[in-house]
């Protein structure tokens, strides 16, 4: 890809993340610390800091959720809360299974 096209391709994802929509590019499941099951791109870990749809979360635009794998429900158990409105300070921990 060229400069000009990667910049196309990531104004296009921008465009359709913005709208609520999930681009055919998001095809990976993930849950992401914030805003939990989110969609997004191979090869992603499955348990992210943060994502595509973290910016929709702060302007609390429609985020689109992936079906939710064992695998994902265990790390959703194991995080606790997410569907968080402002970010984790990154000074806050953990209680229990809980964000402070
Ligand atoms: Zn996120």
């Amino acid at each position: 890809m060229t400069e000009a096209e990667e910049t196309k391709f990531y104004q296009n994802l921008g465009r359709q993340i913005r709208a609520g929509t999930k681009p055919p590019e998001l095809n990976r499941p993930i849950v992401c610390r914030e805003c939990g099951p989110v969609w997004s791109m191979q090869p992603a870990a499955i348990l992210s800091d943060s994502c595509f749809w973290c910016g929709n979360r702060f302007a609390g635009r429609p985020i689109p959720r992936p079906p939710i794998s064992p695998e994902m429900q265990k790390i959703l158990q194991e995080i606790g809360s997410f569907n968080r409105k402002e970010p984790v300070k990154k000074s806050a921990g953990f209680v229990g299974s809980k964000f402070l």
